[in-house]
C-alpha cells in the first residue's frame, strides 16, 4: 500500500522518533509500504516518520528498484562509522521541489535490526552513505534544509512558508 508522503512543516517531520520494540506484522507491513511508496514516489530512500509514524526505522535503495537486492530496511539504526567528506546535490520526497549541495560523510557504516529483530550491519560510500545519512537524519527531526547555513536555508523555508499559505503544499 502506497502511503501519502508528509511534508515539511508537519510536525510528525521534525521530532524524534521512538525506536521500534514490537518485530511483529504490523511493522513488516510498515516496511513493505515504506519501499512501495518510497518506489513510486520515485525516491532513493524514505523514513517511517515521513509516512507518519514516528518509528526509527528507514528504507534505501540506491538503484531506485531498477536493480533487485539492493534494498535496505534498517530499524533502530545507529552509526558505527562515518568518515570523509563529500558534497553533492540532495533533494527529499518531503521537499519536492527543493534541492541543495549538502556536506555529507563519504563512507557510513551503520548496525541496526532487520524486519525479524535480527541484528545488522549496513556499510555504504557515495551515494549509499549520503542515503543513510539522510534517513538517520529524518529519525532526528533534521531535514537536508536543516543542515544548510544562513540564506541558502532561508530561501527554501521562506518559500514553502509561501507555498503553505497559498495552499499549494
Ligand atoms: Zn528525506
Amino acid at each position: 500500500m502506497i502511503r501519502p508522503i508528509l511534508r515539511y512543516g508537519e510536525s510528525a517531520l521534525h521530532g524524534r522518533a521512538r525506536p521500534v520494540t514490537v518485530f511483529d506484522d504490523e511493522l513488516r507491513a510498515l516496511l513493505r509500504d515504506m519501499a512501495q511508496t518510497m518506489y513510486a514516489a520515485p525516491g532513493v530512500g524514505l523514513a517511517a516518520p515521513q509516512v507518519g509514524v514516528p518509528l526509527r526505522a528507514f528504507v534505501i535503495d540506491v538503484t531506485v528498484g531498477r536493480r533487485p537486492g539492493n534494498l535496505v530496511e534498517v530499524v533502530n539504526p545507529e552509526f558505527v562509522l562515518q568518515e570523509g567528506l563529500q558534497m553533492e546535490e540532495e533533494g527529499c520526497l518531503s521537499l519536492p521541489g527543493f534541492n541543495a549541495t549538502v556536506v555529507r560523510p563519504a563512507r557510513a557504516i551503520v548496525k541496526g535490526q532487520d524486519r525479524h529483530g535480527h541484528e545488522i550491519t549496513f556499510e555504504g560510500t557515495d551515494l549509499l552513505a549520503r542515503a543513510l545519512q539522510h534517513e538517520m537524519d529524518h529519525l532526528d527531526g533534521t531535514l537536508f534544509v536543516d543542515r544548510l547555513r544562513g540564506i541558502k536555508r532561508d530561501v527554501i523555508v521562506r518559500k514553502v512558508q509561501k507555498l503553505r499559505r497559498s495552499g499549494k503544499w
